[in-house]
């Protein structure tokens, strides 16, 4: 996918474990008609996550082989495990014209940048670190304690680096109000942003 072809709407969103991702996602595709790219992993499926609505849970070594057919826009090793936009996800924003939202960390979110320079990238915050860790066992996906605290030591690092790579921050306070906000940034923006 070269940068010439990159004529479609991409918006990257990321933030650490647990503050909310998900939630505003989903909000954000239903309210404007966006698609959310089905990011496809390595990790073990929780109980409450469903195969191919949470993500495309496979084996490590049927996501190496994608690697090697090089079928991912972007992959990366995210707390041991592989985690991967397929290419197939993204091309429908090239075919359609279509906004497509992608649910990835801050590595991920640089190789997109990189194809596709003018992606709108969105960065979501939690009000407080104790709030993020309240969220993150809200999400019930059961985690061992090292897991767990993996995730919360990983979310310090990843809001220090964002703030030099992303252009938009995100208080996931309020939580309508956070929604609206991205879909601000999203509609307030053609494409060929920045
Ligand atoms: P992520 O995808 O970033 O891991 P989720 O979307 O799964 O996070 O949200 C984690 C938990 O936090 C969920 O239980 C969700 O309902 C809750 N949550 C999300 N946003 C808010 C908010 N603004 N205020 C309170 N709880 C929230
Ligand atoms: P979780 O296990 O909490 O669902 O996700 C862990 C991390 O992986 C989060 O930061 C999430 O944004 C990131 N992630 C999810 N899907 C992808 C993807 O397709 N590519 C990349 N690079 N990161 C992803």
């Amino acid at each position: 996918m070269s940068k010439a072809k990159c004529k479609g709407k991409f918006v990257i969103v990321s933030g650490p474990s647990g503050v909310g991702k998900s939630t505003i996602c989903r909000a954000v595709v239903e309210r404007t008609g966006a698609s959310l790219s089905l990011s496809m992993t390595t990790r073990p499926k929780s109980k409450r996550e469903v195969d191919g609505k949470d993500y495309r849970f496979v084996s490590r070594a049927e996501f190496e082989r994608r690697i090697e057919k090089d079928e991912f826009l972007e992959y990366a090793e995210v707390f041991g495990n592989y985690y991967g936009t397929p290419r197939e996800n993204a091309q429908a924003a090239f075919d359609d014209g279509k906004t497509v939202i992608l649910e990835i960390d801050v590595q991920g979110a640089l190789k997109v940048k990189q194809i596709c320079p003018e992606a709108i990238m969105v960065f979501l915050l939690p009000p407080s670190q104790n709030d993020l860790a309240g969220r993150m066992n809200g999400r019930g996906r059961g985690e061992d304690e090292k897991t767990a605290r993996l995730r919360l030591d990983t979310a310090s690092r990843e809001i220090a680096a964002a703030w030099q790579y992303y252009d938009n921050m995100v208080i996931n306070d309020d939580l309508e109000q956070a929604i609206n906000e991205v879909i601000g940034i999203i509609e307030g923006k053609t494409g060929d942003n920045k």
